[in-house]
């Protein structure tokens, strides 16, 4: 045989794409022609697969060998197609039965010495097999458990998938799991731990309930509270946590537990760091993303490059991040709540602190490019542990936000918004408007400019959260007026 052609996947952004790959092996001078992928890629793919190839004892095929990589045009970044090239190459030159190939797909990055390594993304590419009709997949045997509901070859190496395949070892199907779900999630931080705040505990509950935004401003344990803000949110729901394991899939990191992520990347991490970037290995997700259907907490917020503060604006208004590079713009999840800390002024040592207003408040308007996005801003204060009022635990606030977010969810049922934050101005001007003694309280507030008409609609949202999480019907003026109160908490 000369010629071959085998099955695989690559991934962009977060979609799985099957490809098909030809090999050939003509008489002539010896030499290799990959076809197909990106020009960046082809030298270390052709060195990589010609190494393991070598390395797990097979002979270098005489002659003229050309790879084509179909379809033509895709961007093929990443080293998911090692396995398959090589697949190719040794079944062309008659090393591998081409009858084990009609039906199965091939996944896995080669090493030089023959390794077969699991590759990034893997719930995307499987799940464009099965859709395209193809169950049975070869795989690094580290990947078995991901292999979901495929028929599953795995393999150590290269030698050990050849042996398989010319033994005529069939595909099998792995004990049905996902790990993700069993994996025991981390102990939970609980919110007794930081007594006092009653202000910033009450506006990390409303926060939590309705998936507002939240500032936390002043000197006290801004991180301790973003930690446990994950503790009070519900747990994925399956859509989501399918979400969050493929993205993560893209990283080194699988996805462990249904409980929400937290990302909290410092303040000196690089743009790509924060929104992502692409790689000649594939697209790699920033905070943004790794923060989907969780909290983005930027701890001294200020600090952070305005480029970065002004780039968050995207994801926030739109739920994700487009990434260009040569090969054209990509697309990946970026929903989250947004939780910023900072303290007043930018003095690391506040006993020593001579800042004036105007400094503090130069030091804030940093800020200015997420402040209408806010919806909720409180103080916090230094830990007093002996005088201070202890906590409620993180228990029994989960249990108000589940129950708040269910009255939430129920009331938009049929809708595509699940939380308070997610209703359109639209929808907050019919059918949720809210009887006219309840908006009293934002009339004279409105009318004289303190607040925007943008404004209003947040302050709005957060009344509805204020409601649900009284299980009360509708907001009252009382709702308004704490939402208000809210909403204007501004530093000083
Ligand atoms: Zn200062």
């Amino acid at each position: 045989m000369t010629f071959a052609a085998v099955t695989s996947a690559v991934v962009i952004g977060l979609s799985g794409h099957v490809v098909r790959i030809e090999a050939r092996v003509c008489p002539g001078l010896s030499g290799v022609h990959l076809i197909g992928l990106p020009e960046a890629t082809v030298p270390q793919t052709r060195d990589r697969v010609r190494a393991a190839i070598l390395n797990s004892g097979y002979p270098w095929p005489d002659g003229q060998i050309t790879v084509n990589v179909l379809p033509m045009g895709m961007p093929k970044y990443g080293s998911s197609l090692d396995v398959a090239i090589a697949v190719a190459i040794l079944a062309a030159a008659g090393t591998v039965p081409v009858d084990r190939l009609a039906d199965t797909a091939f996944l896995g990055e080669l090493g030089l010495d023959g390794a077969l390594r699991p590759i990034r993304g893997l719930p995307c590419a499987l799940r464009a097999l099965v859709t395209s009709g193809i169950w049975a997949v070869a795989l690094p045997a580290a990947s078995i458990e991901e292999g979901g509901p495929c028929a599953i070859l795995p393999a150590v190496s290269l030698t050990d998938l050849i042996e398989r395949l010319t033994s005529g070892a069939p595909a099998t199907v792995p004990t049905p799991r996902v790990p993700t779900q069993d994996a025991p999630d981390a102990p939970v931080l609980d919110l007794a731990d930081v007594p006092g705040n009653q202000a910033a505990r009450r506006a990390l509950e409303v926060c939590a309930a309705g998936g507002h935004h939240l500032l936390l401003h002043g000197d006290g344990p801004a991180t301790m509270l973003a930690e446990r803000l994950p503790g009070i949110l519900p747990d994925l729901d399956d859509a989501g946590l399918a979400q969050v394991s493929e993205i993560y899939s893209l990283t080194e990191t699988p996805w462990q537990g249904r409980r929400r992520p937290l990302c909290a990347p410092h303040y000196t991490n690089t743009a790509a760091a924060i929104f992502g970037r692409h790689t000649t290995g594939g697209l790699r997700p920033g905070a943004v993303s790794l923060a989907h259907a969780g909290v983005l907490f930027l701890a001294e917020a200020p600090e952070y490059a305005r480029s970065i503060l002004d780039g968050l604006r995207y994801p926030l208004d739109t739920g994700e991040i487009m990434l260009a590079d040569a090969g054209g713009i990509l697309g990946l999840p970026a929903r989250f709540q947004l939780l910023l800390a900072t303290h007043p002024c930018p003095c690391t040592t506040p006993t020593l602190c001579h800042c004036g207003p105007i400094e503090r408040r130069r030091y804030l308007n940093r800020l200015a490019p997420l402040r209408e996005r806010i919806e909720i801003t409180a103080p916090i204060t230094p830990l007093d542990r002996l005088t201070a009022e202890p906590g409620e635990p993180t228990a029994t606030v989960a249990v108000r936000v589940a129950e708040a977010r269910a009255r939430a969810a129920h009331r938009l049922t049929g809708t595509p918004w699940q939380t308070n934050a997610d209703i359109p101005a639209l929808e907050l001007r019919t059918s949720h408007r809210l009887a006219p003694e309840a908006f009293d309280p934002l009339d004279t507030p409105l009318h004289s400019g303190a607040i925007s008409p943008r404004a209003v609609t947040r302050i709005l949202r957060l009344a509805w959260t204020l409601a649900d999480l009284r299980a009360a019907a509708r907001p009252t003026r009382d709702d308004t007026r704490e939402a208000l109160r809210l909403w204007q908490g501004e530093p000083t």
